[in-house]
């Protein structure tokens, strides 16, 4: 594919952004001072590079936020959206069902783990959560248990923007002006060893905390939630092999269910499908998002086992109807793309070829860990996390700095787009970017870090 010329209205587009977007996450005075050389507009997509409006090309270091998964523009995707749209672009679920919906259903319950029979639609990965918190919630109360209404979630946690899913967030730049429209969650620690001060030890610390909460509250909680394997949002924190299998374990024991949040992880982002793989686990409802249509639409899911399901069937006069919905759950365009997405992930091996790929990854930052800037490298599948420090071993950065951010604009000049969370430098390649490119990628992050601190 040839890239496209640069736009002659580059600078025109770019004041008018200014004049009316709002940017998500995005400090506005600062960018409407310095938009002119940081804000790209971005015009087009060509496999895993993204083309601005003055035609320069950068590989797509971030999986345009976490969800890419094939690249940009892939022939078999957009075919498939064209197919659907020659028949209909969106009709409700409410009332009526729809092909594309049933199909991806289908294979949704078919590749998930063994236990989860029933998908519910929504369009965000925050309203995937949404639907999950209050699904365990009505659960209960459809079971005569209306005290189980308390919620077990990790400090530090993401699990999207709408005030249910900041509720189980535990990230203080983002969640703490909302508290006191928040309902109460008990958190626990995250059970990161570098971060936590009890290292190694962190997951049994963290376990216990919960085990304690459980055990002392009896009848009282109806859910623990976890980001499976890495918890994305807070900096790439890596949870120890086992912990996921313990809470499993730990929340049947207590009866109350299992939530593993796996929008980010989801569709081969860790290696496997998803990350509840890893440790051989079925959580009772799994919220699905960024990457369930190879990241072109906004489609998101929340699986359920029929356990689950069945406990909201009932005679009309029970009133066990789970009273939820948006306009667009199930959008045909979306599930249509999902499907296609999910046929390409099959006919191209991509878990299969990922071991390789992550272990490339790996060897290749193997470059880093003596940098002196550099505190820790923490890797799951194609989720990366590079920490830079003032020094080591962990002496942070003033955040006012916002080492992170510029260290993230000065990957631009070697033709990446990454972007920063804090001081951690996030590699999120799409898990189908050919090893050419992948290393291409790594040069760049590696050389901008030295470069960068030189
Ligand atoms: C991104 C993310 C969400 C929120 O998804 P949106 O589509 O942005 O609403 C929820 N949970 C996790 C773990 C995420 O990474």
């Amino acid at each position: 594919m040839t890239p496209l010329p640069a736009d002659e209205n580059s600078a025109a587009l770019v004041e008018r952004d200014k004049a009316c977007v709002w940017h998500p996450f995005t400090p506005m005075r600062q960018w409407l001072e310095n938009c002119d050389d940081t804000a790209r507009v971005i015009v087009a997509g060509d496999g895993f590079e993204l083309i601005d409006s003055q035609g320069r090309q950068f590989i797509d270091g971030f999986g345009s936020l976490w969800c890419n998964l094939h690249g940009h523009r892939v022939p078999q995707i957009d075919q498939a959206i064209r197919d659907q749209l020659g028949k209909v672009a969106h009709t409700t679920l409410l009332g009526y069902a729809s092909p594309p919906s049933i199909e991806l259903a289908e294979r949704l319950v078919g590749i998930t783990p063994p236990g989860l029979d029933k998908v519910f639609y929504s369009d965000s990965g925050a309203t995937a959560v949404e639907v999950a918190l209050k699904m365990a919630y009505q659960y209960y109360y459809n079971r005569s248990q209306p005290k189980r209404r308390r919620f077990i979630a990790l400090r530090n946690s993401y699990h999207g923007d709408t005030i249910g899913s900041v509720s189980l967030g535990g990230i203080d730049t983002f969640h703490r002006i909302f508290k006191p429209l928040l309902f109460d969650v008990d958190f626990v620690d995250s059970p990161n060893a570098y971060h936590h001060p009890a290292g190694d030890e962190a997951a049994g610390v963290v376990l216990e905390q919960m085990e304690t909460l459980l055990a002392e509250n009896p009848d009282e909680f109806c859910a623990v939630i976890v980001e499976p394997l890495m918890q994305g949002a807070a900096g790439m924190l890596a949870h120890p092999a086992g912990f996921l299998k313990a809470v499993r374990e730990l929340t049947k024991k207590h009866d109350v269910l299992l939530i593993t949040d796996e929008v980010a992880t989801g569709f081969c982002r860790t290696g496997r499908l998803f990350a509840c793989e890893h440790e051989g686990i079925c959580p009772d409802l799994m919220p699905l998002g960024k990457g369930l249509t190879g990241g072109y639409l906004p489609v998101a899911a929340t699986m359920a086992t029929r356990e689950i399901f069945d406990g909201f069937c009932g005679e009309l006069s029970e009133s066990r109807t789970f009273y939820h919905g948006h306009t667009f759950t199930g959008n045909a365009l979306g599930c249509a793309a999902a499907a296609a997405s999910l046929d390409l992930i099959e006919s191209s091996g991509m878990v299969a070829q990922s071991p390789d790929k992550v272990r490339l990854i790996f060897e290749r930052l193997g470059e880093l860990a003596d940098h002196p800037n550099v505190g820790d490298i923490r890797q799951v599948g194609f989720m990366v996390g590079i920490e830079l420090v003032a020094s080591r071993p962990g002496e942070a950065f003033d955040p006012a700095l916002r080492t992170g951010a510029a260290l993230c604009k000065a990957a631009q000049s070697h033709g990446v787009i990454i972007r920063p969370l804090g001081d951690v430098v996030v590699l999120m390649p799409a898990p189908a970017m050919d090893n050419e490119t992948l290393n291409r990628l790594l040069d760049a992050t590696i050389t901008t870090i030295k470069e960068f601190f030189a």
